[in-house]
């Protein structure tokens, strides 16, 4: 832990050489002047050209820039149902019929930045300020673990008492934590450990990539650098370059799964998406690894702040399912994030669109799973959330819709993460395997944590995903079945976590 006062530590943060050598030419990839012209560009796109550019899309292959322009001035209804029925094939062709679940944790909520949209900016004098000790981690984790859940994301301000260390500790923390399953032998626990965190030196992502880090987020907030420069008036949030390369260093520090975003309603939604398209190409170009998700959190009431109520660009929901859309058909092999900010309603849109994660049983205040009274909660929560269903009743409205849920973290714990996992999603090989993990996964969480009706419909849809997967050519030739048919008994029968 770092001694230095906030103040002092917050100016040490930023490494202009770790900016500096991402650069082409002393500019960054974000030229807002040839975004507006692409937007203004590619007005009234004709049926044909959109149609050709589903087809691209289809193809597994990002679009460029002038593309996504082009699908973003789209006016004509029609046209975007066809954009929506193309968006979720896509979704269907790479990720299958799955959807993934995750848990966040909130750590901490000191943060020595002044973000205008955030309950927990610096100079938010109604927060209550709180940072959990390893042993409140593990607490949260137990909670978190006994409603089913296998995946985390861990979510932390930027304070020196919140630094790499701590972070690496609390992964540690979590990926500790193991608790009896409710049949058999086995343990439920943590598989994999995502964070959402400040950018970071290479030196501090390298630690977090040692204690097994899965995926590294971090959202840009506003592709457009002068609403960037108004929204985040001080402490290291306030350089625009700092962040939009902290997933450069991850990349080079050997956390091969980075993860971006944007938060819509600071600013125009097609700029953003645009600044999304340019930040994915940049990856690709500078690493030949795209995002391993997108994320497009929408600007939710936060306590202190009059910004993230009034905005001018707050999104409204036709245009949020618009915009998933062609997140979706923009850069087609990324997995998308849609979490309990949104309402119920909005959610099963987004899934039909292309979303492939969501959380649910979300508590975002800080001790909220272990602890709190619902009064505490309000108290306590850096904004509102949408949907605050339990993990079970998410299940089963998706299970009802026949969609699978999976909690799969094989692919990473077999070395499919970076540019592996990449390239067998552009090949849609990957969602071969989620789909056999997915029904594995599934069966373990019916078995330890579904609610007798959840239950019931969960096993109907693992029914006909087996029927499917038998009649697959691919597993058949891969000789998967069998391997799918013993792990699928002897998890019946109370053995967990087993994958291929
Ligand atoms: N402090 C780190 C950072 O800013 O990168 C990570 C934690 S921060 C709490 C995680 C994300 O919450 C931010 O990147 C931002 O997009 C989102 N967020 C902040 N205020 C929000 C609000 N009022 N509504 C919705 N999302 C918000
Ligand atoms: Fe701090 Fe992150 Fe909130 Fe900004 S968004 S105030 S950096 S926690």
């Amino acid at each position: 832990m770092s001694n230095l006062s906030p103040n002092e530590w917050a100016k040490q943060v930023i490494k202009q050489e770790e900016i500096d050598k991402y650069l082409i030419n002393g500019k960054d990839f974000i030229d807002e002047k040839e975004i507006f012209e692409k937007l203004k560009n590619n007005q009234n796109p004709d049926k044909q050209r959109i149609r050709d550019i589903l087809q691209k899309s289809l193809s597994i292959q990002i679009l460029d820039p002038d593309e996504t322009a082009a699908l973003l001035n789209v006016k004509d209804e029609e046209l975007w149902q066809e954009m929506y029925e193309t968006a979720d094939k896509i979704k269907r062709m790479v990720y299958d019929n799955r959807v993934i679940f995750f848990a966040p944790l909130y750590c901490s909520n000191l943060c020595t930045n002044g973000c205008l949209y955030c309950g927990f900016r610096k100079d938010n004098s109604e927060e209550k300020r709180r940072i959990l000790n390893m042993e409140e981690v593990k607490k949260e984790t137990e909670v978190v673990v006994d409603e089913g859940h296998k995946r985390m994301i861990v979510v932390y301000g930027e304070h020196p008492l919140s630094d790499a260390d701590y972070i690496a500790d609390s992964i540690k923390a979590v990926y500790s934590v193991k608790r009896k399953a409710k049949h058999g032998p086995g343990y439920g626990s943590i598989r994999r450990v995502n964070i959402n965190a400040a950018p970071m030196s290479i030196d501090d992502l390298h630690k977090l990539w040692e204690v097994g880090i899965g995926t590294y987020q971090v959202f840009q907030e506003t592709y457009d650098h002068e609403t960037y420069k108004k929204l985040h008036p001080f402490g290291p949030k306030s350089n625009y370059r700092w962040r939009l390369y902290s997933l450069h260093r991850a990349l080079e520090a050997g956390i091969d799964d980075v993860a971006i975003g944007a938060l819509f309603g600071l600013n125009d939604w097609r700029f953003e998406v645009m600044g999304l398209l340019y930040h994915a190409l940049d990856l690709e170009r500078q690493f030949d690894i795209g995002p391993h998700t997108i994320s497009f959190p929408r600007l939710n009431p936060a306590t202190g702040s009059d910004f993230s109520t009034n905005s001018k660009y707050l999104v409204n929901d036709e245009d949020f399912i618009k915009l998933i859309t062609v997140i979706r058909l923009s850069v087609p092999y990324t997995g998308m994030i849609v979490t309990a900010r949104e309402r119920a309603e909005i959610r099963r849109k987004a899934v039909k669109v292309g979303c492939t994660q969501m959380d649910a049983s979300t508590k975002i205040g800080i001790g909220a799973y272990s602890e709190s009274t619902k009064e505490q909660e309000e108290d306590i929560q850096q904004f509102m959330l949408g949907d605050t269903r339990k993990l079970d009743d998410v299940i089963r409205e998706l299970a009802q819709d026949g969609l699978i849920t999976s909690f799969c973290t094989a692919g990473y714990r077999c070395g499919r993460t970076g540019d592996k996992i990449m390239g067998l999603l552009k090949n849609c090989v990957e969602g071969k395997f989620c789909k056999l993990n997915a029904v594995l996964t599934y069966k373990e969480y019916l078995d330890d944590y579904a609610s007798p009706e959840t239950k019931k419909l969960g096993e109907k849809v693992i029914r006909e995903e087996l029927a499917e997967i038998k009649n697959m050519p691919f597993y058949k030739e891969h000789k998967l079945v069998k391997t799918l048919e013993n792990y699928y008994e002897r998890i019946s029968h109370g053995e967990r976590d087993l994958y291929l």
